[in-house]
């Protein structure tokens, strides 16, 4: 008889600026999980101009959050095609709503918080620069482009993100905190909050490899394996 295993449910928490889509592509290459990204699902709403794309822009350029209700639709919508892998919530959930309506469809496992100070954040999002066609990042500290200004890719001038600047940079930040205390003290609460603080993305990587590991040895790191209750 097989091993009964089941699949990883995983959130990655840290405010923008955080490391968080770095350290979230580290894992799923190494853990071979599904990622779904909120802020990555709404850019590309905002691009292809849909409905919800039309409605989440204007939330975004003033650095508030979408409303829980339509971020809750576009979530789930994601993950109904996700039942059979392993995933990482990136940016989702980020309220208690948000929380607790995936706590009615999914139980969560782990839940890793990355704590950075607020001075590196500002400093890191400063030099960020983004080729808007295709979401490509750039950071002129330690991923510059190749030549200033222009995607290596395709040649195309590079933009800021109109959530990247200052003032709204600031109101983001603050967002965040106040809208995702909440949403650590419940998962705190259900024992599966693991905190992460430090400056470096690279410092944080092998406790959060090892942190990974020590919780995978029920759970499935092959994507098809089916979820066993
Ligand atoms: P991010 O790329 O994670 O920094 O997200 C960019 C923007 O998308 C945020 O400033 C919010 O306006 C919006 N956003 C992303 N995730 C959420 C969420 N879970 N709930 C509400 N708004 C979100």
């Amino acid at each position: 008889m097989g091993t009964c295993r089941q699949l990883l449910r995983a959130v990655i928490m840290g405010s923008p600026g955080s490391g968080k889509h770095t350290l979230s592509s580290l894992i799923i290459k190494h853990f071979q999980l599904k990622k779904v990204s909120s802020g990555d699902l709404l850019r590309d709403n905002v691009l292809r101009d849909t409905e919800i794309g039309v409605l989440a822009k204007a939330f975004m350029d003033q650095g508030k959050l979408i409303p829980d209700d339509i971020m809750i639709r576009l979530a789930f919508q994601e993950l109904k095609n996700l039942t059979q892998y392993s995933w990482l919530l990136c940016g989702f959930p980020r309220t208690l709503p948000q929380a607790e309506a995936l706590n009615r469809v999914h139980q969560i496992h782990l839940v890793m918080n990355l704590n950075v100070p607020f001075e590196v954040i500002m400093q890191r999002l400063a030099a960020r620069w983004i080729h808007p066609a295709s979401g490509r990042v750039y950071n002129l500290e330690f991923s510059p482009p190749k030549v200033v200004g222009v995607d290596d890719l395709t040649g195309e001038p590079l933009i800021k993100r109109e959530d990247d600047r200052p003032e709204t940079l600031i109101k983001r930040l603050k967002a965040y905190e106040d809208q995702t205390k909440p949403v650590l003290e419940y998962y705190q609460k259900k024992g599966v909050l693991e905190t992460f603080s430090g400056t470096e993305t690279s410092n944080l990587w092998p406790y959060i490899h090892a942190c990974l590991q020590t919780k995978l040895p029920q759970i499935s790191q092959h994507p098809h394996e089916e979820k066993c209750l």
